[in-house]
Order: C-alpha cells, then structure tokens, then sequence
C-alpha cells in the first residue's frame, strides 16, 4: 500500500492563545525527548507492518515545534524513518518555530534529505504577537528567515495569520512584504479562527479581548483577501483555501489529504486514513492525545472509526473542494463508481451560474473559496437526499 505519513511532535516552548493542537510545554534538550523518538520509531514500525505499507510519497513532521527536538534529535528520527521505509520518501517536510531553529538543526536537515520546511512566523508586529501570546520574539525573525533562506532556498513555507487583534490592512501588508523579501517557495495564508476551548476564545466570550481590539468578522475578511491579492501580486497561486505557492512548490503531503489519499498518522492525537477503493469505504485510526501514556506504553490506545460510502464521499467533497482543482474526477469515479456531476447536479449548476465555478471543471474559483462552507452545505444537503440505503 503507498501511505503518505504525518509525524506528531508534541511539544512546544509555550502555548499560544489561538492555537488547538495537541502539545505540552517542554525546553529543548529534555530528556524526554530521546524517549519521544524511540516510542515514534516504534509506533512507525509497527503500524508501517500492520498498514502493510511499502511506499511513502511524503513525509510531513509537525507539531507543536519539531524543531525543539534540536538537530541531533531530528537527525536521529530521520534516520530511523528512513531505515524504516527503505526508499526515501519524495518529499519530507519539517515545521520549525524561529526560536528553535538553528543551522545545526537546518543542516541535519538537508543532511537527511529533508525537502522543505515549514516555519511559524504569523506576524512581525509585537502588539499583534503579544495580544495573543505567540511565543518568541518577533526581533527574531528576519536573521531565521535569512538563515532559512540561505539553507534551503525557495524550498520553505511561512505561516501568516491575518485577523489579529490590533491588525489593519497595512500591516498585512507590511508582513507580507517582510517575508517575500526572502523569497519562500510556500506561502500559507490563515484566517484567525476563535477556537472553542482555547485561551483566546474564552478571553472574546468573556470580553476580556476588548471590541475593536480584534478585528470585526467583516474587516476580518477584508483583511485576508487584501493578503490574498498582494501574495498572487507577487506571482504565488493560491491552490487551496489558505496555501499559495511558486510554480512547482506546491505541497505533495497536503495534496494528498485534500485528495483523501491514504495517510498514516503517528503521536499522541494523530489521525490517519486508509481509503478502501474498491468498496468507497475507509477506516480512520485517531491515536489518543497523551504524550505521557503513549511514551509509557508499548502498544497505543488508537481511536477507530469507519467511514461509509456517504460519510466518505461527503469528506471527499469537503477536502477536495478546498482545492483550486476539485476533487480528483477519476478517483472520485473509481471509488465510488460515480461520477462527482452524477451526484451533485444542482448544486454544481447552481454555483456554476452564480459565476462561483469553473466552467469546465468541477471546482471552484478563487472568489468561489471564499463561500466553500455554503457550497458544501448545498453538497452534502443533495447528496444525502440522492444516496439510496442500498447504496451503502
Ligand atoms: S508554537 Fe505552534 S503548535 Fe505550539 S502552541 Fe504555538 S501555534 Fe500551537
């Protein structure tokens, strides 16, 4: 089975108020963290064997911060994947955070045949950082990006976040215009999201991020497209809702998601799915969110679920659509024996005549991305009227 694999490093040096992935708080150079790689190594054996996985495209290593495992504790988990897998994967990508990143580290890297790396940057401007408590200095961060550049030219992403409080337009501007200066073959763009359960979130519904502080839901979205149009300005393509790339550096691991395309998830609180073509079926396997239980025990607690020919198919929809491509036409039809226009005639006219689709293709413009959560509410509402029980 060809599996693309995700890698979750579950620490970080501090928490930010917007963010929901799994991570504890951990200095570099915890001992901690051979005891991390070794359970991984082992977690990657065995469900490599179990999976019967032979080929892997793209490797993807995130977090929480990665580069907190330093250079010697990358280098050793690279080399353990790598002997694992036996061909080396296409593509292998390693997120970094400025404060942790270093040459050493950078060079281990290329050492082991890392092929892109993602860095944290969100936004330069200090009152926008600290009102929501990203860690590390923004002071930081044109030395790391030079460093980067230097390294691993045009063959890094950066991660902004447009809607932070004390945010305006300019200064969308200005951070875009920060990191082009250095050339990044990836950009990805987020909106800020109030994440139920996070710190940030609790401070809006409790007031204590005052109005006007962070930006209305309209000015929001103002915000972002003006990114949008000064990265395209600048020669990057938006591809998916919220990445843009040069020519060539789009991202394969993140390809594959969008195009529901086996992947394995390993660590606390990664998910994998395995897509069963033949039957349109899959089976999700969601790994529990405890750093502690999973380095104590041998064998992990792993959450399964199966997904049927509808719930599949709506998942389908709700990835592919995010791509500037759609859904993949001859998966989609080998998998569920259908075609994507025999299941959603209406609402692909419907959103073709609003000027919101391609014309010759089941996807959506780039002004179309912008409403994809009606477009897939419209999707899944004439799916599940058209889905027969036999079908399933
Ligand atoms: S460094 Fe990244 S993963 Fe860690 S808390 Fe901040 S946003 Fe989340």
């Amino acid at each position: 089975m060809t599996a693309g694999v995700y890698l979750h490093v579950p620490f970080c040096a501090g928490a930010c108020d917007y963010c929901d992935f799994y991570s504890i708080p951990l200095k570099p150079q915890d001992k901690r963290i051979a005891a991390y790689i070794d359970r991984l190594l082992a977690e990657g054996e065995q469900r490599l064997g179990e999976g019967k996985v032979t080929q892997i495209p793209s490797l993807y290593i995130g977090g929480g911060t990665p580069s907190l495992l330093g250079a010697s504790g990358i280098g050793r988990l690279l080399r353990g994947l790598t002997a694992l897998g036996g061909q080396r994967p296409g593509e292998i990508t390693v997120e970094a955070n400025p404060e942790s990143m270093d040459a050493a580290f950078l060079r281990t890297c290329q050492d082991a045949g890392v092929t892109r790396i993602s860095l944290g940057v969100q936004s330069f401007h200090e009152p926008s950082r600290r009102a929501v408590g990203r860690i590390g200095e923004g002071a930081l961060l044109p030395e790391r990006l030079r460093l980067l550049s230097d390294m691993f030219p045009r063959a890094f992403s950066v991660d902004l976040i447009t809607g932070l409080p004390f945010q305006d337009a300019s200064i969308v501007q200005q951070d875009i215009e920060h990191v082009l200066a250095f050339e990044p073959g990836h950009v990805s763009l987020y909106a800020l999201t109030l994440e139920p359960g996070t710190p940030l979130a609790e401070k809006a519904r409790t007031a204590g991020v005052r109005p006007g502080v962070l930006p209305g839901r309209d000015e929001a979205d103002c915000l972002w497209i003006a990114g949008r149009d000064a990265l395209e300005q600048a020669g990057y393509e938006q591809y998916e809702v919220s990445n843009f790339a040069l020519p060539g550096k789009r991202s394969l691991h993140n390809i594959r998601y969008w195009r529901m395309e086996n992947w394995l998830g390993l660590g606390p609180s990664a998910s994998g799915t395995f897509i069963n073509d033949e039957l349109g079926t899959g089976r999700r396997m969601t790994n529990t969110a405890d750093v502690d239980n999973y380095v104590a025990s041998e064998k992990n607690q792993v959450l399964e679920e199966d997904l049927d020919r509808l719930t599949l198919m709506k998942e389908t929809f709700l990835m592919g659509f995010r791509y500037i491509d759609g859904p993949d036409t001859e998966v989609f039809r080998k998998r569920f024996r259908l075609s994507i226009a025999a299941c959603i005639p209406e609402t692909l006219a419907a959103w073709r005549n609003k000027g919101l689709m391609e014309p010759e293709k089941n996807a959506l413009t780039r002004e179309g991305l912008l409403f994809l959560d009606p477009f897939l509410l419209d999707a899944f509402t004439e799916v599940e009227r058209g889905i027969k029980i036999e079908d399933y």
